[in-house]
C-alpha cells in the first residue's frame, strides 16, 4: 500500500475506484451500502481493518474449504513460483503440477472419466462446456443438436452463455439474457412447488416429464446438453428431491442428451462425498470443477471430459486439426500448486467426512433451533450446505413482504452477532455453507447466532 494513503482513505478510495459485483453500485458509492475491508482470516473466522471478527458461515463464497490461513498452501505456491511461476500449456506443452492434479482428480471421480480442461473460474469452466458440446455434435455430423438445458434457479456463472444457464432472472436484468439456444426447465424444489398430496418421488417423476415435454416440444434432435447442479447453490442451497437426479438421467438417456454436472460449489467434499454425483449417483459426461479445488487460494476452474465426448474430440482433431480452444492460463502450474496442496489437506483431514458428520450435526441443530419458528418454513440441508427459508404464513407457505427483506435484514442482525451467513439472492433464505473444516463448537455458535438474529429480527416486524 502506498504509506501516504492512511486507512480511513482506503475506503474513500474503494467507493470511489472498486468496481464491486453483485453489489448496488449507486448505493454503494453514495456510501449508503456497507463496506468492509478484510485484512485476515484463520480457519473459519476473517478478521477486518477494525478488528472485528466473524466466523464466516459462507466459506467466502462456498469456497475456502480448508479454512483461511493455511501455511502449507502458501508455502506450495511460493515454491512454484519461484521455480516456475507460469508457463503455458498449449501444444503438448506441461508441467508437473498439473500432471499430478489431473490424474489425482480423474482417479478420485472414476466413471472413466480421464482427461481434464483447465480454466480460471466456474464461469469460463462452462463456456468450455458449451463449446465442447456444440463441437461435439458438429463433429458427429449432426450440426442441429445444439439446445442445453438449464433450471429456473440455477447458477452456472456471470458471463454471456453461462449467465443465459443461470436460471434467476437477477442476472439476466438490462444484460439481454437469456440468450439462445439456451433453455430452463423447472426447478426441483419440492417444499416449494411440490403439489397437495403428491409425494417427493411423483414430484420427481413430474420434473422428468415436464422436462421430456420440454424436449419433446423443442424436438430432441435439436437438444444436445442438460446441465445442473447436483445440490442447486445460489438459487437458494436446495438438495434434490427423492429420485431426481434417477428419473432426469433415464430421460436424458433416452433422447441421447449429454449431461454437465456443475461441481463448482459440490466438488471436493461438500455434500459428504468427494463429488455431488457420486452422492446422487449422477453419471455425467462432463463435470465442472473450481473453488474447493483450490479453496480459492489462487483461482482455478476445470472441466473434467467423459470418454464419450473425449472420443468425439479427438475425432474432430483428425478432421479439422488443432483444437481452437485454449487460455493463456490454462494449466496454470502456481495454482495447480495450491490445488495439490489443498486436496492434500482434504485427504490428510479427512475433511469429507467432516462435511458428513459434522454437516449432519449443523443440519438437526438448526432444525431443532429454529425449525418452529413462525418465520420459518423449511430448513435443508446435505453435507456442509443448509439453507433456512423464511415464511411470512407458515400454513400457506406465502412468502414474507418482498419489502419487509426479512432474509437480508436476518444475514445483517446474524453479522452483528459474528456471524456469516448469505441472504440468497432469489428467495428469502438465509444460506450455510462453511469452510469444511467448521467444527461442532463453531456449529454451535453459528446456530445460536442465528437463532438470536431470527428472534430480533421477529420481534422487530
Ligand atoms: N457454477 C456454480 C454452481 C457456481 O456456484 C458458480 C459460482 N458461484 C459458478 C458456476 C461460477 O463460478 P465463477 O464465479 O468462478 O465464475
Amino acid at each position: 500500500m502506498d504509506e501516504h494513503v492512511t486507512a480511513n482513505d482506503l475506503e474513500t478510495l474503494d467507493r470511489a475506484h472498486v468496481f464491486h459485483p453483485s453489489t448496488h453500485l449507486a448505493q454503494f458509492a453514495r456510501g449508503e451500502a456497507p463496506s468492509r475491508i478484510v485484512t485476515g482470516g484463520k480457519g473459519c473466522t476473517i478478521v477486518d481493518r477494525d478488528g472485528r471478527k466473524s466466523l464466516d458461515a459462507f466459506a467466502g463464497l462456498y469456497c475456502v474449504n480448508v479454512g483461511y490461513g493455511r501455511q502449507e498452501i502458501a508455502d506450495a505456491i511460493y515454491a512454484q513460483a519461484k521455480e516456475l511461476a507460469y508457463f503455458h500449456a498449449y501444444a503438448g506443452h506441461s508441467n508437473e503440477q498439473v500432471i499430478r492434479l489431473s490424474s489425482r482428480i480423474v482417479d478420485r471421480v472414476g466413471l472413466g472419466m480421464q482427461r481434464i480442461y483447465w480454466g480460471l473460474s466456474g464461469s469460463d469452466a462452462n463456456e468450455t462446456n458449451i463449446k465442447l458440446v456444440w463441437y461435439y455434435n458438429n463433429v458427429m455430423g449432426r450440426p442441429e443438436k445444439k439446445k442445453i438445458i438449464s433450471r429456473q434457479r440455477g447458477y452456472h456463472g456471470s458471463g454471456i452463455m453461462t449467465g443465459s444457464l443461470t436460471g434467476l432472472a437477477l442476472f439476466h436484468n438490462a444484460f439481454d439474457l437469456p440468450r439462445p439456444p439456451i433453455l430452463h426447465t423447472s426447478c426441483p424444489h419440492y417444499w416449494r412447488y411440490g403439489q397437495e398430496g403428491e409425494s417427493e418421488a411423483d414430484f420427481s417423476k413430474r420434473m422428468a416429464a415436464e422436462l421430456e415435454e420440454l424436449i419433446l416440444a423443442e424436438g430432441p434432435e435439436t437438444v444436445a446438453a442438460f446441465i445442473g447442479e447436483p445440490v442447486m447453490g445460489t438459487g437458494g442451497i436446495i438438495p434434490p428431491p427423492e429420485g431426481y437426479w434417477q428419473e432426469i438421467q433415464v430421460v436424458l438417456k433416452k433422447y441421447d442428451i449429454l449431461l454437465i454436472a456443475d461441481e463448482v460449489v459440490t466438488g471436493f467434499g461438500r455434500t459428504g462425498e468427494y463429488f455431488g454425483s457420486h452422492t446422487y449417483g449422477i453419471e455425467p459426461d462432463l463435470i465442472t470443477i473450481a473453488k474447493g479445488v483450490t479453496s480459492a487460494y489462487l483461482p482455478l476452474s476445470g472441466v473434467i471430459v467423459g470418454e464419450k465426448v473425449w472420443q468425439g474430440l479427438e475425432k474432430g482433431t483428425d478432421d479439422l486439426g488443432v483444437i481452437g480452444h485454449g487460455w493463456t492460463y490454462s494449466a496454470h502450474p502456481t495454482c495447480a500448486a495450491a490445488a495439490n496442496a489443498n486436496l492434500d489437506i482434504i485427504d490428510r483431514e479427512d475433511l469429507t467426512a467432516n462435511a458428513r458428520e459434522t454437516g449432519a450435526y449443523l443440519l438437526k441443530s438448526l432444525q431443532e433451533a429454529v425449525g418452529d419458528h413462525r418465520l420459518v418454513g423449511e430448513v435443508r440441508g446435505v453435507g456442509l450446505m443448509a439453507a433456512v427459508e423464511f415464511v411470512g404464513d407458515k400454513e400457506t407457505k406465502a412468502a414474507p413482504e418482498p419489502a419487509l427483506k426479512v432474509g437480508a435484514r436476518i444475514s445483517a442482525a446474524l453479522l452483528e452477532e459474528g456471524v456469516i451467513a448469505r441472504a440468497m439472492p432469489h428467495s428469502e433464505c438465509l444460506g450455510f455453507s462453511p469452510p469444511l473444516v467448521i467444527t461442532r463448537d463453531e456449529v454451535d455458535q453459528v446456530v445460536s447466532a442465528t437463532k438470536r438474529a431470527i428472534e430480533r429480527v421477529s420481534e422487530s416486524l
